[in-house]
Protein backbone atom coordinates (compact mmCIF):
# COMPACT_ATOMS: atom_id res chain seq x y z
CA UNK A 1 0.00 0.00 0.00
CA UNK A 2 1.80 3.47 -0.62
CA UNK A 3 1.73 6.44 1.61
CA UNK A 4 -0.59 9.16 1.59
CA UNK A 5 1.02 12.52 -0.53
CA UNK A 6 -0.02 15.62 -1.19
CA UNK A 7 0.37 19.43 -2.67
CA UNK A 8 0.46 21.71 0.54
CA UNK A 9 -0.83 24.61 -0.01
CA UNK A 10 -3.89 22.64 -1.13
CA UNK A 11 -4.39 20.56 1.59
CA UNK A 12 -6.54 20.99 4.86
CA UNK A 13 -5.27 20.64 8.62
CA UNK A 14 -6.48 17.13 8.97
CA UNK A 15 -5.24 15.89 5.72
CA UNK A 16 -1.48 17.74 6.11
CA UNK A 17 -1.81 15.33 9.75
CA UNK A 18 -2.64 12.26 8.36
CA UNK A 19 0.32 12.26 5.45
CA UNK A 20 2.45 13.77 8.19
CA UNK A 21 1.70 11.15 10.56
CA UNK A 22 2.54 8.39 7.94
CA UNK A 23 5.27 9.91 5.92
CA UNK A 24 7.02 12.92 7.57
CA UNK A 25 8.64 13.80 4.13
CA UNK A 26 8.44 17.61 2.57
CA UNK A 27 9.48 17.99 -0.42
CA UNK A 28 10.44 21.74 -1.24
CA UNK A 29 10.85 22.22 -5.09
CA UNK A 30 13.20 25.18 -6.14
CA UNK A 31 12.73 27.21 -9.10
CA UNK A 32 13.42 30.47 -11.18
CA UNK A 33 11.61 32.93 -13.03
CA UNK A 34 14.43 32.94 -15.63
CA UNK A 35 15.10 33.41 -19.81
CA UNK A 36 14.83 29.83 -20.90
CA UNK A 37 14.80 31.12 -24.57
CA UNK A 38 12.40 32.00 -26.91
CA UNK A 39 10.60 28.63 -26.84
CA UNK A 40 10.32 27.83 -23.34
CA UNK A 41 8.26 29.90 -20.13
CA UNK A 42 10.42 31.61 -17.85
CA UNK A 43 8.95 29.55 -15.18
CA UNK A 44 10.45 26.60 -16.50
CA UNK A 45 12.71 25.27 -13.69
CA UNK A 46 9.67 25.42 -10.71
CA UNK A 47 7.47 23.46 -13.15
CA UNK A 48 10.36 21.12 -13.48
CA UNK A 49 11.12 20.95 -9.77
CA UNK A 50 7.31 21.06 -8.71
CA UNK A 51 6.49 18.04 -11.09
CA UNK A 52 9.54 15.39 -9.69
CA UNK A 53 8.76 16.32 -6.65
CA UNK A 54 4.98 15.36 -7.01
CA UNK A 55 5.88 12.07 -9.07
CA UNK A 56 8.83 11.50 -6.16
CA UNK A 57 5.92 11.97 -2.82
CA UNK A 58 3.69 9.39 -5.14
CA UNK A 59 5.76 6.85 -4.10
CA UNK A 60 7.59 7.73 -0.90
CA UNK A 61 4.62 9.69 0.37
CA UNK A 62 4.96 13.06 1.86
CA UNK A 63 4.03 16.86 1.07
CA UNK A 64 5.16 18.80 -1.89
CA UNK A 65 5.50 22.76 -1.03
CA UNK A 66 4.63 25.30 -4.04
CA UNK A 67 7.45 26.10 -5.91
CA UNK A 68 9.95 28.85 -4.61
CA UNK A 69 10.92 31.21 -7.67
CA UNK A 70 14.10 32.01 -6.54
CA UNK A 71 16.83 32.27 -8.90
CA UNK A 72 20.77 32.63 -7.98
CA UNK A 73 22.90 33.33 -10.41
CA UNK A 74 20.14 33.17 -13.47
CA UNK A 75 21.26 33.98 -16.74
CA UNK A 76 20.60 37.58 -16.59
CA UNK A 77 23.65 38.55 -14.67
CA UNK A 78 25.63 35.77 -16.91
CA UNK A 79 24.84 36.17 -20.38
CA UNK A 80 22.46 39.91 -20.10
CA UNK A 81 18.98 37.13 -20.98
CA UNK A 82 15.46 39.79 -20.26
CA UNK A 83 12.50 38.60 -17.80
CA UNK A 84 14.64 37.16 -15.24
CA UNK A 85 14.18 37.77 -11.37
CA UNK A 86 17.76 37.15 -10.18
CA UNK A 87 17.53 36.35 -6.32
CA UNK A 88 20.87 37.30 -4.24
CA UNK A 89 22.45 33.81 -2.41
CA UNK A 90 22.42 35.85 0.88
CA UNK A 91 18.45 35.99 0.23
CA UNK A 92 18.28 32.54 -0.98
CA UNK A 93 20.42 31.05 2.20
CA UNK A 94 17.76 32.55 4.50
CA UNK A 95 14.45 31.24 2.67
CA UNK A 96 15.99 27.73 2.28
CA UNK A 97 17.17 27.96 6.53
CA UNK A 98 13.39 29.24 7.20
CA UNK A 99 11.77 26.81 5.33
CA UNK A 100 13.94 24.08 6.54
CA UNK A 101 13.26 25.02 10.34
CA UNK A 102 10.07 26.19 10.11
CA UNK A 103 8.79 22.69 8.29
CA UNK A 104 11.31 20.76 11.16
CA UNK A 105 8.94 22.30 14.00
CA UNK A 106 5.93 20.97 11.75
CA UNK A 107 6.71 18.07 12.63
CA UNK A 108 8.41 17.10 9.22
CA UNK A 109 11.73 14.56 9.77
CA UNK A 110 12.76 14.53 6.70
CA UNK A 111 12.96 17.82 4.06
CA UNK A 112 14.24 18.30 0.76
CA UNK A 113 15.09 21.22 -1.33
CA UNK A 114 15.09 20.17 -4.70
CA UNK A 115 16.13 22.39 -6.94
CA UNK A 116 15.16 22.46 -10.49
CA UNK A 117 17.92 25.58 -11.43
CA UNK A 118 21.55 24.38 -10.25
CA UNK A 119 24.51 26.62 -10.75
CA UNK A 120 27.00 25.97 -8.25
CA UNK A 121 26.31 29.09 -7.06
CA UNK A 122 22.32 27.86 -6.42
CA UNK A 123 23.23 25.15 -5.11
CA UNK A 124 25.45 26.47 -2.54
CA UNK A 125 23.33 29.17 -1.34
CA UNK A 126 20.35 26.56 -0.78
CA UNK A 127 23.34 24.27 0.97
CA UNK A 128 24.26 27.22 3.13
CA UNK A 129 20.54 27.32 4.52
CA UNK A 130 20.99 23.69 5.04
CA UNK A 131 24.20 23.76 6.81
CA UNK A 132 22.86 27.04 9.20
CA UNK A 133 19.49 24.53 9.98
CA UNK A 134 21.20 21.43 10.83
CA UNK A 135 23.56 23.81 13.27
CA UNK A 136 19.92 24.58 15.78
CA UNK A 137 17.96 21.60 14.50
CA UNK A 138 19.60 17.39 14.85
CA UNK A 139 16.00 16.31 14.98
CA UNK A 140 15.29 16.46 10.72
CA UNK A 141 17.37 15.48 8.39
CA UNK A 142 17.59 18.37 5.74
CA UNK A 143 19.28 17.69 1.99
CA UNK A 144 19.22 19.54 -1.38
CA UNK A 145 18.62 17.84 -4.10
CA UNK A 146 18.53 18.85 -7.86
CA UNK A 147 17.46 16.92 -10.93
CA UNK A 148 21.00 17.26 -12.00
CA UNK A 149 21.97 14.97 -9.19
CA UNK A 150 19.90 11.91 -10.59
CA UNK A 151 19.46 12.56 -14.21
CA UNK A 152 23.22 10.50 -15.11
CA UNK A 153 24.69 9.76 -18.21
CA UNK A 154 21.21 8.82 -19.91
CA UNK A 155 20.28 12.45 -20.33
CA UNK A 156 22.71 15.42 -20.25
CA UNK A 157 21.16 18.45 -17.71
CA UNK A 158 20.91 21.59 -19.47
CA UNK A 159 19.85 25.08 -19.50
CA UNK A 160 16.30 25.11 -21.83
CA UNK A 161 18.27 22.38 -24.07
CA UNK A 162 16.41 19.36 -25.04
CA UNK A 163 16.46 17.86 -21.45
CA UNK A 164 14.93 20.58 -19.90
CA UNK A 165 12.30 21.00 -22.60
CA UNK A 166 11.46 17.74 -22.43
CA UNK A 167 10.24 17.93 -18.83
CA UNK A 168 8.60 21.39 -19.34
CA UNK A 169 6.59 19.61 -22.40
CA UNK A 170 5.89 16.35 -20.16
CA UNK A 171 4.52 18.20 -16.90
CA UNK A 172 2.94 21.24 -19.39
CA UNK A 173 1.24 20.41 -22.87
CA UNK A 174 1.26 23.21 -24.94
CA UNK A 175 3.23 24.75 -23.60
CA UNK A 176 6.57 25.09 -25.57
CA UNK A 177 6.78 26.66 -29.00
CA UNK A 178 9.58 25.08 -30.74
CA UNK A 179 8.75 27.29 -33.79
CA UNK A 180 9.49 30.37 -32.10
CA UNK A 181 13.06 29.29 -32.02
CA UNK A 182 15.64 31.10 -35.36
CA UNK A 183 16.51 27.96 -37.89
CA UNK A 184 20.29 28.56 -36.97
CA UNK A 185 22.26 26.20 -34.92
CA UNK A 186 21.12 27.87 -30.85
CA UNK A 187 24.33 28.97 -29.09
CA UNK A 188 24.31 29.99 -25.42
CA UNK A 189 25.40 33.75 -26.24
CA UNK A 190 22.89 34.09 -28.71
CA UNK A 191 19.88 31.80 -27.52
CA UNK A 192 20.75 31.34 -24.17
CA UNK A 193 20.67 27.55 -24.59
CA UNK A 194 23.23 25.28 -23.43
CA UNK A 195 22.81 21.71 -23.72
CA UNK A 196 21.09 19.38 -26.50
CA UNK A 197 19.14 21.15 -29.36
CA UNK A 198 15.68 21.62 -28.05
CA UNK A 199 14.14 20.80 -31.09
CA UNK A 200 15.31 17.17 -29.99
CA UNK A 201 12.64 17.32 -27.53
CA UNK A 202 9.62 15.22 -26.70
CA UNK A 203 6.75 14.89 -23.68
CA UNK A 204 7.87 11.04 -23.92
CA UNK A 205 11.49 11.83 -23.76
CA UNK A 206 10.30 14.08 -20.35
CA UNK A 207 8.78 11.02 -19.64
CA UNK A 208 11.61 8.95 -19.64
CA UNK A 209 13.61 11.49 -18.14
CA UNK A 210 11.39 11.46 -15.31
CA UNK A 211 11.27 7.79 -14.53
CA UNK A 212 14.48 7.83 -14.30
CA UNK A 213 14.98 10.58 -11.94
CA UNK A 214 12.11 9.21 -9.58
CA UNK A 215 13.79 5.96 -9.06
CA UNK A 216 17.46 7.71 -8.43
CA UNK A 217 15.87 9.84 -5.80
CA UNK A 218 13.45 6.89 -4.42
CA UNK A 219 16.71 4.91 -3.62
CA UNK A 220 18.21 8.03 -2.15
CA UNK A 221 15.55 8.58 -0.10
CA UNK A 222 15.18 5.08 1.46
CA UNK A 223 18.67 5.39 2.31
CA UNK A 224 17.89 8.45 4.29
CA UNK A 225 14.92 6.93 5.91
CA UNK A 226 16.91 3.85 7.05
CA UNK A 227 19.57 6.24 7.98
CA UNK A 228 17.40 8.29 10.24
CA UNK A 229 15.77 5.32 12.04
CA UNK A 230 12.21 6.37 10.14
CA UNK A 231 12.25 2.98 8.02
CA UNK A 232 13.97 -0.31 9.49
ZN1 LIG B 1 16.28 25.72 -16.27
Amino acid sequence: MSLPSGFYSDLRPVEIERIRDQAPIAYVPWGALEWHSLHAPIGLDSVKAEGICKALAQETGGVVLPAIPMGVNTIKPFKGFPHSIDISADLASRVAEEFCLQLADEGFKVVILFTGHYPPEQINALQAGVDRAKAVCSSTHFEVWADLHFLGDEFRADHAGATETSFQMYFEPGSVDLEALPEAPLTLDDDGIMGDDPREASAGRGAEQLKLVVSRAVKRMNEILKETGLKS
